[in-house]
């Protein structure tokens, strides 16, 4: 095995590229940064991926992924990428301590990062009740009250997913509906333990040493009001993680890579999954699009 292809973002995307290129017997380096198994590694239930008839947690999923990509010669960089250099016949990813490693083809599969709210407290308190993922966190929190914000399928499974540990969830919205699936929003309004708060928005998180309650603006009346909480869990959706290549790739607008069949504007550089203009954002369509990625790359290097 050759090891010349450099694969940046360990989720769906990447994992499946790598696969795919193990079995050509092309070996790759996959680079992790600090969230190994990408955002789905962070989810609760996952129950649209084929191949599993019952709901399986994301974490235990991208964990049986990474064995699998082990299992066909992937190796594993736990840093993150600061930035990219490229040539004709090759590109160099520079890492935050300075070291470097060069290939002959580069997969950009690196998914986005979650939004943030931008209020006092919320960086203060991060990690003490602050926290975008429940599946890590939401254990802390039993016969706890927290609070979940946001309306999108992520916001509603996270809810879902609290009000197993959680004496009381909130559910702050900004808007008087969901966004989320309407089979999701079925189950959670069934849910006792959940209670949506509409037309809101949190605009402080208060505490000493750790979250205590929140600040809830509510649109509609003009007024504010103080929820005792535990922990609050934002789920307000995500963006692109392509900082690192800004000026080097072509961009759309919103800052997704603009790829065709995963090909980028610059010659050995290929992007799939979430980090791709115009992607549907599940993690079957990146699986998907990392065999492409694997694919495109094979015909780079001969191999097809
Ligand atoms: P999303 O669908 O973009 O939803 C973000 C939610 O946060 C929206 O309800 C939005 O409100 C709200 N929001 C955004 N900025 C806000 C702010 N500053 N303050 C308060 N609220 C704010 O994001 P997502 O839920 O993370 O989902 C991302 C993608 O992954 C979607 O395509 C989703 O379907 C998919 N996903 C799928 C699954 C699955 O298993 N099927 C699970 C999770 C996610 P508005 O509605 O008013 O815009």
């Amino acid at each position: 095995m050759s090891n010349n292809v450099i694969i940046i973002g360990a989720g769906p995307a990447g994992l499946t590229a790598a696969i795919y290129l193990g079995r050509s017997g092309i070996k790759s380096t996959v680079i992790t940064g600090d969230s190994p198994g990408g955002q789905l590694a962070k989810t609760g239930l996952v129950e649209n991926y084929p191949g599993f008839a019952k709901p399986i947690l994301g974490s235990d999923l991208m964990a049986q992924m990474m064995e699998q990509t082990t299992n066909f010669g992937a190796e594993f960089l736990y840093d993150t990428v600061s930035c990219i250099t490229n040539s004709l016949t090759s590109s160099t990813v520079v890492f935050d301590t300075g070291n470097s490693l060069t290939g002959d083809a580069l997969l950009i599969a690196t998914g986005c990062s979650n939004n943030k709210l931008n209020i006092p407290g919320e960086t203060e308190f991060s990690r003490k009740g602050v926290s975008w993922c429940a599946t890590c966190d939401g254990p802390l929190f039993r016969n706890k009250k927290v609070a979940v914000i946001g309306g999108g399928n992520s916001a509603i499974m996270e809810a879902l997913f609290l009000s197993n540990f959680a004496s009381e969830v909130l559910l702050v919205h900004r808007r008087d509906e969901l966004r989320a699936d309407k089979h999701e929003q079925e189950k959670l309004f069934k849910n006792p333990k959940i209670r949506c708060i509409w037309n809101s928005e949190v605009t402080e998180i208060l505490g000493s040493t750790k979250v205590e309650s929140i600040e809830i603006f509510d649109k509609q009346s003009k007024s504010r009001k103080i929820e005792i909480i535990d922990g609050i869990f934002i789920a307000i959706g995500n963006h692109p993680a392509t900082s690192f290549v800004k000026g080097l790739i072509d961009l759309d607008s919103d800052g997704y890579i603009i790829a065709d069949k995963t090909k980028t504007s610059v010659h050995g550089i290929y992007a799939a999954g979430d980090i791709v203009s115009g992607a549907i954002k599940q993690a079957v369509y990146a699986a998907g699009q990392g065999a492409l990625a694997a694919r495109m790359i094979e015909k780079q290097l001969g191999i097809r």
